[in-house]
């Protein structure tokens, strides 16, 4: 990976990041509202609940790819971007393009 294609990451993964931290702020003002109001009738607060899953999944989905997201910047600050965690080999360029911070080749991924 040269410097250039380093930098595009770079770029990508901070946007990323920015839209990831978004759609937390988002989950995070969700939640407040689900949890405060009392909910009138069982139907409500049955869909209330099932809502409140869904928010809980969001949001453990959403901050677990912001843990990624970070450990990639901090790759590319450290220079190791781009390298497999387990077998070392580098990581292809078009696996990037789909996934920026992608920890693993595609090898040990499907290995996993
Ligand atoms: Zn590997």
């Amino acid at each position: 990976m040269n410097l250039s294609e380093t930098r595009i990451n770079e770029g990508k993964l901070i946007s990323l990041r920015n839209e990831v931290l978004g759609r937390l702020e988002l989950l995070d003002k969700d939640k407040k509202r689900i949890t405060n109001p009392f909910p009138e009738s069982s139907d409500d607060e049955a869909s209330a609940s099932e809502n409140d899953e869904v928010v809980n999944l969001l949001d453990k989905h959403n901050s677990a790819e912001l843990k990624k997201i970070n450990i990639a910047l901090d790759k590319i600050y450290g220079g190791t971007f781009g390298v497999c965690s387990i077998c070392g080999a580098e990581i292809t360029k078009r696996r990037l393009e789909a996934v920026p911070y992608a920890e693993n080749c595609i090898i040990c991924e499907n290995d996993k």
